[in-house]
C-alpha cells in the first residue's frame, strides 16, 4: 500500500501500477467475469503471451493496439499487453458502425487489433480484409479463453518500462458533435487520474470495484480499470450493461465502489431490492452527464446511499472536480442546481470570461481545468496537436463558483438556445421538468424557427405508471420558468436517445 497521499507522480506508468499489484499479491483476484475469477498472475501471463505475439509480428515501441472488446478480461489483457510491448492501447466503442470503426483504425494507424470474436464477425472483418488499414496482427478473443490456464512465462524480450510522457491510451472523445478526435492520454495522465480516484474514494485492495460503465470510455478505463490496478482491488466485469446481471454481481461480490452515468445508476437502483443490495457500497458516484437534485435524491432514497458527483472530460483523464468525501452535495439556493463539487487537489479550476480573464464568485463563465491529468492534446497523423496552450483546458462547459469554491455547471456552451433574442440554458429547464414527479427523463433542445430563431423544445419520458398529461407538466413548468424559457413544444418519448455512457444525443432530438 502506498501511503504518500500527495505524490501523484508515482507510479510513473500504467504498467508500473499493474506490476506493483502483481508483486503485492499474485494470487489475489484481479478480474471477476461471469463464473470466472482471474488472479493477478493469470492476467500477467495472458498479457505476456499476447505481448510476445505482438512483438513476434514486428510490433514495436510507439505502435498502437486497437481494442474492440466488451467489458471482459480480453479488454484488460489487451491494454496491459499493449503497454508491455511498448505501445499504446486504443479502446474502441463496440457499438461503432463499420464506417466509424474504419475511421478509427485508419486515424490511429493501429498495427494490431484485439477483438472479441463476435464483434469481429459483426463488423471488423470486412474492414481488415479490405486492406485499407495498417493492421497486421488480429487477435480474436472469446469468453472461453479465460477458463483455461494461461501459458507458462514466455521468453519475450519486452521493451523497457514506458516513460511518464509516453502515450498510454488514445481515447476518442464522445463525439456527440463534429469529427471524432482521439485524446492522447499519457502514462503520467493515467497514473495521476488513478491516484486522484484513490485519494477521493479511499478504496483499498480489500475492496471490490463494480464496472457499470463501458471500459472504452474514460470513466470506465480510469474509474474502474486504472483505479483497480492502482490499489489492487478486484474488478467485477459484466460483458454488457444489464442491470439485473449487475445487481446479481453486487450480491455475489459486494462491491465498495460504483461510478457511472446517472442513467446507469438509476437502472441499477431500479433493478435492485433497495438498500440491502447497496450495503457494501461505501462510495457511489455519477459523472459524465448532468444530474438534477431531484434525481439524486430519488437515487439516495431508494439505495440508502448518498450520491457523489465527479466531473471530468476525456481530456482530463476523467476526474477533475468532485464532491468531497463525506460531504452532502451542495445545491444553489437560487437555481436549485446541484454542485459538481470542488477541484480535486492539485487540480486547478478557473471560471473565465470570453477574453480568458478569471471572474469572481457567482459570475458565469467557461470552466478551465489544469492539472497533471490534463491530456497534452489530440492524435493527428502520429503527432500530438491542439493541446492546451498554457496547460489549462478550455472545457466548453459554462458555470460558476460560489464563495467557497464549489462549482456549479450551467450547461455546455454549444447547447445554449437563443430564442427571440433571449438566452436559455437547457439544463435549467430540464431541472425544472425533473422536479415534476411524473417525469423520469427530460431533455431540452433548441429547434430552428422562422420568427424566433429557435424555440425551446422539450422531450420527456414519464415514470412507469405515471398518469400526468403534457398539459399538467406544461402548467407546472409555467409556475417555475419565465415565459421565454418555457418549452413551446413537448414530445413524450419512451426513452431519450443516449450514448453508451449516458449522454443525451441532442443532435438526434434536434432532428
Ligand atoms: P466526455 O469527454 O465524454 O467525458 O465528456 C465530457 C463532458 O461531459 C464534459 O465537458 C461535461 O459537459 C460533461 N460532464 C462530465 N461530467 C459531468 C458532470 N458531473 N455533470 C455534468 N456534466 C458532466
Amino acid at each position: 500500500m502506498i501511503d504518500d497521499a500527495a505524490d501523484l507522480t508515482r507510479p510513473t506508468s500504467g504498467l508500473e501500477m499493474f506490476t506493483a499489484t502483481v508483486a503485492a499479491g499474485a494470487d489475489r483476484p484481479m478480474v471477476r467475469y461471469l463464473d470466472t475469477t482471474l488472479t493477478a498472475r493469470e492476467i500477467d501471463l495472458f498479457s505476456d503471451d499476447l505481448a510476445q505475439r505482438l512483438i513476434d509480428d514486428g510490433f514495436g515501441p510507439g505502435d498502437r493496439v486497437a481494442v474492440l472488446c466488451q467489458n471482459d478480461p480480453g479488454f484488460v489483457v489487451a491494454v496491459i499487453a499493449a503497454w508491455k510491448a511498448g505501445g499504446t492501447a486504443v479502446p474502441l466503442n463496440p457499438m461503432y458502425t463499420e464506417r466509424e470503426l474504419a475511421f478509427a483504425l485508419v486515424d490511429t494507424g493501429a498495427r494490431a487489433l484485439v477483438c472479441l470474436d463476435e464483434l469481429y464477425s459483426a463488423g471488423a472483418e470486412p474492414i481488415i480484409s479490405g486492406g485499407d488499414t495498417d493492421v497486421v496482427t488480429v487477435v480474436l478473443t472469446s469468453a472461453d479463453d479465460w477458463r483455461s490456464a494461461p501459458e507458462s512465462p514466455s521468453s519475450a524480450r519486452m521493451p523497457g518500462a514506458p516513460a511518464s510522457d509516453d502515450p498510454a491510451l488514445l481515447l476518442y472523445t464522445s463525439g456527440t458533435t463534429g469529427v471524432p478526435k482521439a485524446a492522447v492520454i499519457t502514462h503520467g495522465n493515467l497514473t495521476a487520474a488513478a491516484e486522484l480516484y484513490r485519494l477521493w474514494t479511499s478504496i483499498t485492495a480489500d475492496d471490490e470495484v463494480l464496472a457499470i460503465t463501458p471500459l472504452f470510455h474514460v470513466t470506465g478505463i480510469v474509474g474502474h480499470l486504472a483505479l483497480s490496478l492502482r490499489v489492487g482491488a478486484p474488478l467485477i466485469l459484466a460483458h454488457r450493461f444489464d442491470a439485473t446481471l449487475l445487481v446479481q454481481a453486487m450480491r455475489d461480490h459486494r462491491p465498495a465502489f460504483i461510478v457511472g452515468a446517472i442513467s446507469a445508476i438509476v437502472a441499477l437502483v431500479d433493478a435492485s431490492d433497495g438498500a440491502d443490495d447497496f450495503r457494501s457500497v461505501k462510495w457511489m458516484a455519477t459523472g459524465g452527464a448532468p444530474v438534477s437534485a431531484a434525481v439524486a435524491s430519488r437515487v439516495t432514497a431508494r439505495s440508502g446511499r448518498e450520491l457523489s458527483i465527479v466531473y471530468g472530460l476525456t481530456e482530463t483523464t476523467s476526474p477533475a472536480i468532485a464532491t468531497p468525501i463525506g460531504e452532502v452535495g451542495r445545491v444553489d439556493p437560487e437555481s436549485g442546481a446541484l454542485s459538481i463539487g470542488v477541484p480535486l487537489a492539485p487540480t486547478r479550476c478557473r471560471i473565465v470570461d470570453d477574453s480568458g480573464r478569471p471572474v469572481g464568485p457567482g459570475v458565469v463563465g467557461e470552466v478551465e481545468i489544469a492539472g497533471p491529468q490534463v491530456s497534452p492534446g489530440y492524435w493527428h497523423d502520429g503527432a500530438v496537436v491542439d493541446g492546451p496552450v498554457d496547460g489549462a483546458l478550455h472545457t466548453g462547459d459554462v458555470g460558476f463558483c460560489d464563495s467557497d469554491g464549489w462549482v456549479f455547471l450551467i450547461d455546455r456552451r454549444k447547447d445554449m438556445i437563443t430564442t427571440a433574442g433571449y438566452k436559455v440554458w437547457p439544463r435549467e429547464v430540464e431541472d425544472v421538468l425533473y422536479r415534476h414527479p411524473a417525469v423520469a427523463e427530460a431533455a431540452v433542445v433548441g429547434v430552428p424557427d422562422d420568427t424566433r430563431g429557435e424555440v425551446v423544445s422539450a422531450f420527456i419520458a414519464l415514470e412507469s405508471g405515471a398518469t400526468a398529461t403534457v398539459a399538467q407538466i406544461e402548467a407546472f413548468a409555467a409556475t417555475q420558468l419565465a415565459a421565454y424559457k418555457r418549452p413551446r413544444r413537448f414530445t413524450v418519448v419512451t426513452e431519450l436517445p443516449k450514448t453508451a455512457t449516458g449522454k443525451v444525443l441532442r443532435r438526434e432530438l434536434r432532428g
